[in-house]
């Protein structure tokens, strides 16, 4: 019933009907979906005596004395009084000559405006108005207000959706088990759809918004949930299983120069279960800059070659990737490991060997960048992919799944993201934190500059590159043409080379040199060559140059926390105290705010989370790149009802991951497919 399509129910005009289309309301359904942006309460009511010239009024009374009358100039004036048993006021309409025909002399009538003292009276100026009727729509309640679209004002859609409501969200059927209703004392749908539009009271509202964001939340991790288990059941293999070799661990990580931290222990061993199931793991490991994700990613590929299998490592660019090779080949050449490199700049003859070998299965690790997945690859028997910094690649996991033949993946992230929020975005992965730096790690002094300490900095830093140290400073995009920050950069790499640090040698790094200039500067600034290198935002990850100790950001308040956050991370990766250094452009709340939390806090979760409730997630992740859903009702802060609609997701799953026992659900789940983002 509730499909009803609403040009046959509405009396509206068709340029209406076609406005709703466009926001994707057709049925009747769709409208009582459509649920308000905010409310205002008008519940009281103001007396004329106490009128004030600073809030919006919303005064009942009896009009009379109305005309309307044209000026010299064309305008339409209207004028009235309006009488409570406290006193009597002018109202005055500017330009709203239909007035005429809806209001009328001895009307009682809720009015809403602000008033003002003009010719020294008080007057209700252009209030809004309803006509006095057994129940309320605009006023004397807690009124919702809608998004309004060119054509649909928030009252059109109130006036439209009352007598709707009354007569048809009784048919919202129940759709959440009774028991969670019962757990968590929740409003029944239909309840809620009706008292979202029009609340009976604060404390209803209060429900109705309670009940609608669990569904939110809810639904979105059942169906996380579920797809997991439909794919780790159509991608079962026994072929797949990779046993543990408790051995072998343990005499790899004898030889290392030091001890795993225990949240890299429990990383390890995760990792290590999850390669003996015969469905492939969908794990993503989140340790913030340098908490040793890529020696637990290194044990686990061991452990792999070593069962027969083969590995791949994808690293987002050349550079990274470069590291990656020299690091893995570090800890596991040892083992008589056969690894290859590939990338963009591997000569054609190279990449036909390397790929003949996948093929072969002579060569049990392959390290590269996206021309991994983009040439026609295919592996003799790869057992396990790990991809660094996924996010950066836009490509979505299935697809990259798809292209290897599905085997277990491991996705390394250091962007911290808060735990609740991961689990909604993610609920489909599991997740394994590294929140632990290892031991005797510095903490990088963290300070916001202000301008007039500018040339004070500078001196500071010359003096540290005299005693040897080495020097980042990143420059934001300072116009929109500049897609790339070339022209940022350049400017400030001539104004450092000129005019502050004309005795050092300055480096230049962004995203528009060719791989290979890329590569010598990085190798010069690793090498020492460089002292000072100034760049865009491409250092952000993982480029590892342990004589680097200071870290400037100019226009620091233009990045988020968390980029912020991992430019830090790029120094205080050697034996030196390390600095990072904020240049503000901008004084405003909301960036001094943010810069101030890059000096209290070090933990990259800590200020994701300050992040999120700063900024929002679209805002920091980006709504489309990130998976992230577009929810109506839910915040994805809310880490409270996350956590609550978690658990009784995971329960219906465990028990009934098909919901043969809920159809309803089911059918609720299907309905709302479109509502996620991710694929
Ligand atoms: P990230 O998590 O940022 O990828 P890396 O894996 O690059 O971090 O590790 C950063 C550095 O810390 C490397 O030089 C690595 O060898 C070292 N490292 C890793 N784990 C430990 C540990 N438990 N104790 C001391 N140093 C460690
Ligand atoms: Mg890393």
């Amino acid at each position: 019933m509730l499909l009803k399509q609403l040009k046959e129910i509405l009396r509206t005009t068709s340029g209406h009907l076609n406005k709703l289309k466009d926001i994707g309301v057709t049925t009747v359904r769709d409208l009582l979906l459509y649920f308000p942006r905010t409310y205002t309460d008008r519940s009281d009511l103001t007396k004329i005596v106490d009128l004030s010239t600073e809030e919006v009024n919303t005064v009942k009374g009896i009009l009379t004395h109305l005309s309307t009358i044209r000026t010299r100039n064309g305008k339409f004036i209207t004028k009235g009084m309006l009488t409570d048993d406290t006193g009597t006021v002018e109202v005055v309409w500017f330009n709203q000559p239909h007035l005429k025909r809806i209001l009328y002399n001895e009307a009682e009538v809720v009015l809403m405006g602000k008033a003002k003292y003009a010719y020294g009276r008080l007057s209700l100026l252009s209030p809004s108005y309803e006509l006095l009727k057994n129940e309320m729509v605009h006023s004397e309640r807690i009124v919702p207000v809608y998004h309004e679209t060119e054509g649909i004002t928030s009252k059109w859609i109130r006036e439209k959706i009352k007598p709707l409501i009354d007569d048809w969200a009784g048919g919202f059927e129940e759709y959440l088990p009774d028991e969670i209703i019962k757990n968590h004392n929740l409003l029944s749908y239909s309840d809620s759809v009706k008292n979202i539009h029009f609340p009976e009271s604060e404390e209803t509202l209060k429900k109705a918004v309670e009940r609608l964001s669990f569904d939110e939340l809810f639904l979105l991790q059942l169906k996380a949930l579920q797809k997991k288990w439909y794919w780790q059941k159509i991608s079962s293999k026994d072929e797949k299983k990779i046993p543990q070799n408790i051995d072998l661990i343990k005499e790899f990580l004898s030889k290392l120069p030091f001890d795993l931290t225990n949240a890299q222990k429990k990383t390890l061993a995760e990792i290590l279960r999850d390669l003996e199931n015969p469905y492939p793991m969908h794990r993503l490991v989140q340790g913030d800059v340098g908490s040793g994700k890529t020696v637990v990613a290194a044990a686990a590929i061991l452990n792999t070659v070593k069962a027969g299998f083969q590995c791949a490592l994808m690293a987002p660019t050349e550079i990274l990737a470069k590291q990656h090779y020299q690091t893995l080949a570090k800890f596991l050449l040892p083992y008589g490991i056969n690894i290859q490199f590939i990338s963009g700049s591997t000569t054609q003859k190279n990449k036909d060997e390397i790929i003949s070998q996948m093929k072969k299965g002579t060569v049990d690790l392959v390290i590269g960048t996206h021309a991994l997945i983009q040439e026609k690859i295919n592996f003799k028997k790869l057992g396990l992919a790990v991809i660094d910094e996924q996010h950066r690649f836009g490509v979505k996991q299935r697809t990259i799944l798809k292209s290897f033949g599905s085997p277990h993946l491991l996705s390394l992230s250091a962007t911290p993201i808060p735990r609740t929020l991961a689990m909604t975005i993610y609920g489909d992965q599991d997740l394994s934190v590294i929140d632990e730096l290892p031991k005797g790690r510095q903490e990088i002094i963290t300070r916001v500059v202000p301008e007039n300490k500018r040339i004070d900095a500078y001196r500071w830093i010359e003096d540290q590159v005299r005693k040897g140290r080495q020097v980042f400073v990143i420059c934001p995009l300072i116009d929109e043409s500049d897609v790339l920050g070339v022209k940022a950069v350049t400017k400030e790499y001539d104004y450092l080379s000129e005019h502050i640090f004309p005795q050092f040698k300055i480096g230049l790094l962004h995203g528009k040199l060719k791989p290979a200039d890329k590569e010598q500067i990085m190798k010069d600034f690793k090498d020492n060559k460089i002292n000072v290198l100034v760049s865009t935002s491409v250092v952000e990850v993982g480029i590892d140059v342990p004589n680097a100790t200071i870290m400037l950001i100019e226009g620091a308040e233009r990045f988020g926390l968390s980029q912020l956050h991992q430019f830090r991370g790029r120094v205080g990766r050697g034996e030196h105290q390390s600095y990072c250094f904020l240049f503000p452009t901008s004084e405003s709340e909301d960036s001094k705010k943010r810069l101030s939390a890059m000096v209290s806090h070090s933990s990259g979760f800590k200020l994701a989370e300050i992040d999120l409730n700063l900024r929002g997630p679209g805002e920091i992740y980006g709504i489309k790149q990130s998976g992230i859903p577009d929810l109506k009702m839910a915040s994805l802060t809310d880490s409270i009802t996350i956590e609550k609609a978690r658990i009784e997701a995971q329960k219906i799953i465990e028990e009934d991951p098909e919901l043969l026992k809920y159809p309803e659900l089911q059918e609720k789940l299907k309905q709302e497919t479109d509502v996620f983002v991710q694929d």
